[in-house]
């Protein structure tokens, strides 16, 4: 694969982070190498590592319950970067703003989005906060679904200041759409 049609994602989905599950994974990792590195301090690392893990598998638990209601329901999202979190929420993306990764949409892709929206009655348009609002805009008045922004990234969003800051306020925002 190349990116010659614009797919900016040709060795595979980047955006693990997105389900908490990969988070504790990746904490894991960077605990274990800063042990190796500074051997001396390798206590807290681990330390450090344990609270993390604690904290945020109990947050897990708490948002699998929250995120009761929004099983099941299909989305539209701007960018593919929610795959990860739809795999661990149970959220279904039933289709993309954009028509590839990294390539904005055209008016024929958005009106094939018009139609599949009403058909199959989806509710709710989701976009990450940096792309252009505007097609998502357009879809929601076209079809009267929602349209919400949300911040991928910590520090993407003054309010998501923390790991699980992002999950916090993206599951907060899903369900106040509903
Ligand atoms: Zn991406």
């Amino acid at each position: 694969m190349d990116r010659s049609e614009g797919d900016v994602h040709p060795l595979g989905n980047p955006h693990y982070w997105l389900d908490p599950r990969n988070g504790l994974v990746i904490a894991r990792h960077i605990a274990n190498r800063l042990k190796q590195l500074d051997p001396q301090n390798a206590e807290q690392y681990e330390k450090n590592y344990q609270q993390f893990e604690t904290k945020l598998k109990e947050k897990m638990a708490a948002w699998q319950k929250q995120l009761a209601p929004l099983r099941g329901k299909k989305i539209i999202a701007y960018h593919k970067s929610l795959p990860y979190f739809a795999d661990w929420s149970g959220i279904v993306i039933a289709g993309f703003v954009e028509p590839k990764p990294g390539i904005p949409p055209n008016p024929g892709h958005l009106l094939s989005l018009i139609d599949k929206i009403k058909s199959e009655k989806i509710p709710l348009i989701v976009s990450e906060n940096f792309y252009d609002p505007k097609p998502s805009e357009q879809l929601a008045e076209k079809t009267g679904a929602k349209f919400i922004v949300i911040s991928t990234s910590v520090n993407g969003d003054p309010s998501v200041k923390t790991y699980e800051d992002l999950f916090e306020v993206m599951i907060q925002k899903l369900l106040g759409a509903q």
